[in-house]
Formats: structure tokens, sequence, C-alpha cells
């Protein structure tokens, strides 16, 4: 399966990796209780600066399979989930520190012998952000809508995260096509009352932004970041500092501005910190081989 938007794939991955490397050590801390300015490490999850979690694990090892299978794969996508809980796969040193219960739950289900398209939780409470910080990569390769709905119902099937994982995807790829991000916003299709908020959420002010786990408030929160500010670092730094889910935020929101803004040079993703991410070989070998994947 040939990727498409290829020149795109190293901004988004490595935007989205530095966006959850740099919320990792505040995850879950109270808005404005703690200021971020920098890739630092410790803190909530005592690891050393440049660890990514969770959100970067599923990313890539997502990517990883479409690649290596040509083709949308669910089966083999879940095994690399089991992998990674498991085993510690993908993971920066071998070991999963972050996992939210409601993907843990359909991990445990797959085992279990279900389709893995039937694992998914159904609930309203199963509406945490953990398929849209794994869907991404699908926008890199042919897909429909329905393949897209699928691969959010892997570990969240609830209509509200179907919806926000589809936004997401039309929100990057609207980006891709060369459109401002004030177009790429107005361009998009909302089917669910819950997502109403999102063409206009760049007017709210910043104590009306939820930055919770609470899959549309993340990403009103990601949007919000990249409407309101002129630069990948003040998105991203943006992002971290509404604090609660630090790290899916900022992921979300730096893989848009990874989009937007590129790499590099005053706008983009700061080097310095790519630079610090942990496995970032790995990583760069892993674009590359999406980015030539026939
Ligand atoms: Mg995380």
């Amino acid at each position: 399966m040939k990727t498409k938007n290829s020149a795109h794939l190293k901004n988004a991955v490595l935007g989205f990796a530095v966006g959850d490397a740099l919320g990792v050590p505040f995850e879950f801390k109270a808005r404005d209780t703690f200021k971020a300015a920098d890739m630092v490490g410790y803190g909530t999850h005592n690891q050393p600066a440049g660890t990514w979690s969770d959100d970067s694990s599923m990313l890539l090892a997502t990517l990883e399979s479409l690649i290596e299978c040509k083709k949308i794969d669910y089966d083999d996508i879940m095994q690399r989930f089991i992998r990674w809980v498991d085993n510690g796969d993908y993971c920066p040193y071998g070991e999963c520190f972050d996992i939210g219960h409601t993907t843990l739950t359909a991990v445990g289900r797959f085992k279990n012998g279900y389709d893995p398209v039937r694992c998914g939780g159904r609930g309203f409470g199963d509406n945490g952000n953990g398929s849209l910080m794994r869907i991404l990569p699908i926008a890199f390769f042919e897909h429909t809508v329905d393949d897209i709905l699928n691969l959010s119902s892997l570990t969240h099937a609830h209509e509200i995260s179907l919806m926000s994982c589809r936004l997401f995807v039309q929100l990057a790829e609207n980006l891709m096509s060369g459109m401002t991000k004030e177009e790429a916003i107005q361009n998009l299709k909302c089917c669910v009352d819950e997502c109403e908020n999102i063409p206009k959420i760049a007017s709210f002010p910043r104590e009306k932004i939820r930055s919770t786990g609470y899959v549309v408030d993340t990403f009103e929160a990601a949007v919000w970041c990249l409407m309101t500010t002129g630069s990948y670092r003040e998105c991203v730094l943006e992002a971290v500092n509404l604090g609660d889910d630090t790290d899916t935020v900022a992921a979300v929101a730096g893989a848009l501005a990874g989009i937007y803004y590129g790499i590099g040079s005053e706008k983009g993703v700061p080097e310095e910190w790519i630079n610090k991410l942990a496995k970032l070989d790995w990583i760069n070998g892993l674009i590359d081989k999406g980015i030539t994947a026939q």
C-alpha cells in the first residue's frame, strides 16, 4: 500500500511524539500549578526528558502495521498492541507505563477471541482519547470513512469517539492539502452535536477549554491551541500548560502544528526537541520506511 501525503509524514509523526514527550512530566497536573517552557524529564511518571508515552507507542505500532502489512489489517494491529502491553514493544525503555482503561479492556477482549473491530468499548464512558491518539497514521494511506471508524473501534466504538477520529483525520488532511488553518477548520463536516464547538473554538476564552481525557475535550483543546498560537513551539507549550491530559492534548496539537509549520526554522518543530526523543533513530527509520512504502 503506497503512502500518500508522505511529504508530511515526518512532520506529523515527530510533531506528535515531541508534543507527547513535552507533556509526559506534567500529566494529570492541574492547570496553572506549573509552567512548562522546555522539554524536561521526571515529574508525573518519573521518566527522563524525551520519553514519549502510550500515545506515541500506539501511533507507531499502527504506522508500522500499515507499512509492513501493506493494508489495514486489524488483527495485526491488535497483535502489536498486545506486544506493547505485555512485552513493552513500541515503548521508549521496554516497559508500558501509561495505558487507558478502555484500551486495556479492548486488548483483553481481543485476547479472548473477539473480532478486532468488535473489541472497542461502546458506552458513553468509553469516550476517552485512546483512539484519537493513535488514529493519525491512516491519513497517510488510502482509506475510506469506514476504515477510520473501524480503526477507532478496535478500542473505542462509541459514536462520539468515531466522529472525533473522523474529524481529526479530516482536519489533518485539510492542512496537508495546503489550506490555511482557518480554512481547514471551516471545511470540517461535523456530524454529531458534541463536535459542534470545533469550527468556532478559536473564539473561546482559555477558561472555557477543558483539557481532560474525554475525547471531545482533548480534540477541542488541541484545535484551540493550533488556532490561537503562531508557531509549533507556542502551540504545544500552550497545550501542556492547559494541564490535566497534557501529553495527549500536546501530541494531537503537535501533529497538527507539525503538519502546518513543518520542522525547524522559526516556526516549525524545534530540532533540539526532536533530538531529545527516546529511540529517535528507530522512529526515523520507521518514518523513512513509510515515505518509501510502495
Ligand atoms: Mg500518554
